[in-house]
């Protein structure tokens, strides 16, 4: 038999079979009649117990527990029985134990009393052994791989879009520049920079959004597409913000606003259910460890619609409001973080999609609505956070678009490809981006998204 994972041996009745497990010693306790050892694989929360009767004195066993200490890795031979102990239903009876490699306690980080999250960022390359972050994990893998299946199940094609572009400026946020040109030796020269002689002939850099490139396949395919990293120097130490994330961008041939809604709204439930029904363990270690009554809000949410207000009603609400705020709420200027806590937390309690922003603080490519003021933009806000998702239908009137490029001073000719869309056989069409990252503080509740992928990118952050 191939060696099963800890989640599977979980799976099987307690018949005495005899089974060989591996994985890291979580935690070694010492009593009277038994050795318990409790060891985990990373394919699920729970550990495994394993029970060994007491060895002799000096004997081959005895040697191996003393080196079986917290974090080495071991295999352990034994027959599976029930377990008499409460929450499991088995347990190994367990008569040896090989140590592949020990974790000497008085140099591994990782002891048996709880870390905070501040160390933890420290040591990220061991933070995976601990519970919190094995859960994150495997919550992350999962979102990864429903959200797929939402986009595949509804007819839609993966389209993979470039990470590095030369399409500067989308309005999206501040770009790392790409270049292989010896930026200490120009500096020495005095020189100018030709970027003539950079590698792409031209200035380059990681792409903010993959939306542009998206939506050429769009406006081809019809239902599309993209999952993957994008990059954004934005000089905001936030717990919201990385310099490095991962964001799904679907985008809709003949979709409008109400429709592209509709869709952030099944999107999200979609993934919330899927969370709750196959990461149930680890949600609920979340939900007692992290965040408090997570589970019920989750949700909570699957049963009603989605809440829908207009930028300007949004302001309305935020200027009644008894609640004092850092930055005073005025029409003209963007909703800020505290904003939209109050807006989805004290107003609607629970998600909430505002519309029709007005146009000077969105990207030149969204719809201007007919009083020549506000875009058809829609933000998706959550309770804790704020922004899980920003999208909009598309200008599809190529005067309109041409107007807004030059409005904002954007080179015309760099957009000539994405002008072309709107030239040749142009379609009423919508899309959103959603932070993946965002999406799993929301659906874990961990505070802050350095917590929520494996190896974070910040201002003065790159280790590991
Ligand atoms: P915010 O106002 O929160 O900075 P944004 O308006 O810049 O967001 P968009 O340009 O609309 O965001 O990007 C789409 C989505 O990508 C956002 O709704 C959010 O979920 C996510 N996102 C944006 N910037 C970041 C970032 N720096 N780190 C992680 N996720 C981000
Ligand atoms: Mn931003």
């Amino acid at each position: 038999m191939k060696r099963p994972t800890l989640k599977e041996v979980f799976e099987l009745e307690p018949d005495g079979r005899s089974l060989v497990v591996k994985g890291w010693v979580r935690t070694k306790r010492e009593a009277k009649a038994a050795v318990f050892l409790e060891i985990n694989d990373g394919s699920r929360l729970a550990n495994l117990q394993c029970v060994f009767e007491v060895p002799q004195a000096g004997s081959a066993l005895a040697a191996a527990l003393a080196k079986a200490g917290t974090g080495a890795s071991v295999a352990i031979e034994g027959s599976l029985v029930a377990s008499p102990a409460s929450g499991q239903k088995v347990e190994v009876k367990a008569v040896g134990l090989e140590v592949i490699g020990e974790a000497p306690s008085e140099s591994y980080p990782l002891q048996k009393k709880a870390h905070s999250l501040e160390f933890l960022r420290e040591i990220a390359h061991l933070r995976p052994r601990t519970n919190t972050f094995g859960a994150v994990a495997r919550v992350r893998n999962r979102m990864a791989y429903a959200i797929h299946q939402f986009f595949q199940e509804r007819g839609f094609q993966y389209v993979h879009t470039p990470l590095i572009t030369a399409s500067d400026a989308e309005g999206a946020g501040a770009m790392f520049q790409v270049t292989t040109l010896d930026l200490e030796r120009l500096a020495k020269s005095g020189q100018g920079v030709d970027y003539g002689k950079d590698f792409f002939g031209k200035p380059a850099f990681l792409t903010v959004s993959g939306q542009l490139n998206v939506e050429t396949y769009c406006q081809a395919l019809g239902r599309v597409y993209t999952f993957g990293p994008t990059f954004r120097a934005e000089n905001s130490n936030t717990t919201r913000h990385l310099s490095e994330f991962w964001m799904i961008e679907p985008e809709v041939a003949f979709n409008e606003l109400p429709d592209n809604m509709d869709l952030a709204e099944e999107f999200i439930k979609y993934l919330l259910k899927t969370a709750l029904a196959d990461c149930a363990e680890d949600l609920e270690f979340f939900d007692q460890r992290i965040q408090k009554g997570l589970v019920e809000s989750l949700g909570s949410v699957l049963d009603k619609p989605f809440a829908h207000m207009t930028y300007t009603d949004a302001i309305a609400e935020l200027a009644k409001s008894p609640e004092k705020f850092e930055f005073e709420p005025r029409w003209g200027s963007d909703l800020q973080s505290e904003h939209e806590k109050y807006l989805t937390e004290k107003v609607v309690g629970g998600p909430l999609i505002v519309t029709d922003y007005p146009k000077e603080f969105k990207s030149f490519y969204m719809k201007m609505n007919d009083d020549g003021k506000t875009v058809r933009a829609m933000d998706v806000l959550v309770p804790r956070f704020g922004e899980i998702i920003g999208g909009s239908e598309r200008e599809e009137r190529l005067d309109n678009l041409l107007r807004r490029i030059e409005e904002l001073g954007l080179d015309t000719s760099t957009y000539s490809w994405y002008l072309d869309l709107r030239r040749f056989g142009t379609t009423p069409h919508s899309g959103f981006g959603l932070g993946f990252e965002r999406l799993l503080l929301y659906v874990t509740g961990m505070a802050n998204i350095r917590d929520v992928i494996p190896f974070p990118r910040a201002p003065k952050l790159a280790d590991f």
